[in-house]
């Protein structure tokens, strides 16, 4: 991939001071800046490309390699950063000690490295089938790992500090040599923090957090599917030294009923019905997610039709409305006949000889036709 200039990256001169080059990575670094940009992976990437940039810029032996030879120069090949930490561990006198990167670093000017965000933890609810009728209240526990309130998070033992880092004397970087360019890395002793904790928190072995059971109680909102995830923010793992909690993520899964079906805020139903009632009509009782209900068959109802009970299916996630109740006739032919029935209706069979309807005459005229050839 062809490689932007760094003057037109940062978008300044050829001849620009050190001052007016960090003034714009400044710029730059903040609009790009990964928690403005949460899961962009473009600002990351023109985050990283403004970072590298300045790094070469803002040291006189590389822009002075750079302004001769450019990208081809000797050492620029693997000058780039791949990971954002290093960014801010090569660069924390802007990150840390700036009053405008203060601000999204908790404020501290101490900080080399931004703290970690804790995890996101996930979870599953199991609710009954009509559950989501209404909205409702899940209490779930769980084990995450939270602030260890004996050293407040710092992992160090209670009236200790942590002190300097003695591998890069509390920077946060270390400097390593490759060829004639000497790099700037994340220390790794510290992990950038520049301190190192002498004394652990026998609470939580210098972690700084610690595993806590909690219990939970989740909001369900009304009309939730089968398959959706809530997402309840700041209720994951807290964050590392001062850094954000994750949230909690918790599946819905909703048990299967033995009656009814759902399509959205819709529920189905098939209703099986006698012909008799099919051709006769008549008041049935039906089951609703709300108990029963009367549902009006009207004569000569065929089978497969769909009855609408309007309004009476979920409530719409959208706080809207509701879904209807669909009812799907089943006209159900006896498999067996008393007596009586069957001379009853062979006494209608023989008058539904001379009274055709509609629908089995123009049949009886397709299928003559399809033999008159
Ligand atoms: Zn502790
Ligand atoms: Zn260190």
């Amino acid at each position: 991939m062809a490689k932007r200039d760094y003057y037109e990256v940062l978008g300044v001169a050829k001849n620009a001071s050190k001052a007016e080059i960090k003034k714009a990575y400044h710029k730059l670094a903040l609009k790009y800046h990964p928690d403005r940009n949460p899961g962009d992976a473009e600002a990351e990437a023109s985050f990283k490309e403004a970072a590298e940039a300045f790094g070469v810029l803002n040291d006189d032996d590389k822009r002075a390699q750079y302004d001769q030879f450019g990208h081809s120069g000797p050492g620029f090949g693997g000058a780039g950063f791949n990971n954002v930490e290093d960014i801010f561990s090569a660069f924390s006198e802007i990150f840390g000690g700036s009053s405008v990167f203060g601000d999204f670093f908790g404020g501290s000017t101490r900080t080399r490295t931004r703290g970690r965000r804790g995890a996101s933890l996930r979870c599953a609810i199991e609710l009954e089938f009509s559950d989501p009728v209404e909205p409702a209240e899940k209490t779930i526990s769980l084990r995450r790992a939270e602030t260890c309130d004996d050293c407040s998070g710092s992992g160090a033992k209670a009236g200790t500090k942590p002190s300097q880092c003695p591998q890069c004397q509390g920077a946060g970087v270390v400097m390593t040599s490759a060829g004639f360019f000497s790099m700037r890395s994340t220390c790794p002793r510290c992990h950038g923090r520049g301190e190192v904790i002498t004394d652990p928190c026998p609470s939580c072995q210098g972690t700084g957090r610690k595993l806590k059971e909690r219990e939970i109680t989740l909001k369900v909102p009304a009309g939730i599917e089968d398959g959706m995830t809530l997402r309840i923010a700041g209720e994951g793992e807290s964050g590392e030294q001062g850094g954000p909690p994750g949230d909690l993520l918790c599946e819905v899964h909703i048990r299967p009923h033995p009656l009814f079906k759902r399509a959205g805020a819709d529920v189905y139903l098939e209703l099986p019905i006698g012909f008799a009632q099919a051709a006769l009509g008549a008041k049935l009782e039906v089951p609703t997610l709300r108990g029963r209900k009367e549902l009006k068959v009207s004569g000569g109802t065929q089978g497969g039709q769909v009855l609408r009970m309007k309004g009476e299916g979920f409530p719409k996630l959208d706080g809207y409305g509701r879904g209807d109740q669909l009812v799907e006739v089943v006209v159900e032919v006896p498999s067996k006949l008393t007596k009586e029935q069957e001379k009853l209706l062979r006494e209608y069979a023989e008058t539904e000889e001379q009274n055709i309807t509609p629908e089995r005459k123009s049949f009886m005229d397709k299928f003559k036709k399809l033999f008159s050839k």
